[in-house]
């Protein structure tokens, strides 16, 4: 159980404390985009992806496959991009782009221990499918955990949302029991996991959402990233946006429900991001997103002022 003493002045368990609390510093992420692609662009389930996703598979903050081709060079070429910035010792490789366990076992194992290997970095977090990790993908996790017992390794699974008719709208391509077996896999094998959640989607309003973090109360998840859904060029959701079949969130309205999804999770589960991450190049809407200081700065003022915190509202499933 956290303490709120731990959460370094935040109304919220936010990663940036726990790092500090576990590792004595912040650890920043290095982007990759280990060349993968994904069964929902690839013809498998679908070959238009998710309606929010962009071509780039998410991973458009990522130092390019075809600029840098190792992962040792990506993670490189991503530290020397904070140049003078004053940052700690030890980096985070987050495999981002597309579907990061979507191929043969042997493959992945040599990618996650090539990130491994640097000694710059203090763990992987692999953002996925929940559809996309078999056991033999857990038992080789398991393994390098093993081999790499000083480093970390968190899985990130794409959930968004848990409402069935939500997800077939945006081509999500797997029911929610599916996400449930997973996470129930990756906690039998402690490995902990990160759940994606997309606030704003078509047709939802608070209390889908709100049944939605509800639902990740109790699943096992460790941590969360609450997204703002965005609006991105090339993509399902801005022919619907264009159309004038899709309003994007207003910056009031996206922060109130931040702050309800904030006050009914669970304050044991870490909050690896409040914000959505649209690059500046793709994104159509909502501009108000691009000032993430803003975003956040606002959101603090306003939880001050109500005098809400993280898990105020939460109650626990006997
Ligand atoms: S599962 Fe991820 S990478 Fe694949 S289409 Fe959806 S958002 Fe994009």
């Amino acid at each position: 159980m956290t303490n709120r003493n731990d959460w370094h002045g935040r109304p919220y368990y936010s990663l940036d404390a726990y790092l500090k609390n576990t590792y004595g510093e912040k650890l920043y992420k290095i982007a990759i985009d280990a060349g993968f692609t994904c069964p929902n662009r690839d013809g498998t389930l679908g070959d238009s992806g998710c309606i929010f996703c962009s071509a780039g598979g998410s991973g458009e903050y990522a130092v390019k496959a075809s600029s840098h081709a190792t992962v040792s060079e990506q993670l490189n070429a991503g530290i020397a991009l904070f140049g003078h910035k004053r940052v700690g010792q030890r980096f985070i490789a987050y495999f981002q782009a597309y579907t990061n366990t979507y191929g043969a076992v042997p493959h992945l194992r040599t990618l996650y221990e090539e990130a491994l290997c640097e000694p710059a970095v203090a763990g992987i977090s692999i953002a996925t499918r929940p559809d996309c990790i078999s056991d033999d993908v857990v038992t080789m996790l398991v393994n390098i955990m093993g081999k790499f017992s000083d480093k970390f390794v968190w899985i990130e699974l794409g959930l968004q949302t848990i409402h069935e008719k939500t997800a077939d709208f945006i081509r999500r391509g797997y029911p929610l029991p599916v996400y449930d077996k997973c996470v129930a896999l990756l906690n039998r094998h402690n490995i902990p996991v990160v759940t994606h959640i997309i606030l704003g989607l078509p047709g939802e309003n608070k209390e889908h959402m709100l049944s939605t973090i509800d639902h990740i109360n109790g699943c096992g998840t460790w941590g969360v990233k609450l997204q703002l859904l965005h609006v991105l060029r090339g993509t399902g959701l801005a022919a619907l946006y264009e159309r004038g079949d899709y309003s994007p969130l207003s910056q009031e309205a996206y922060r109130d429900l931040v702050i309800d999804c904030l006050e009914h999770l669970n304050p044991n589960i870490v909050v690896h991001r409040l914000t959505g991450d649209g690059p500046r190049s793709l994104l159509l809407a909502p501009c108000w997103s691009l000032d993430k200081r803003n975003v956040l700065n606002t959101l603090h003022r306003s939880m001050k002022l109500r005098a809400a915190y993280q898990g105020r509202l939460y109650t626990e499933r006997s």
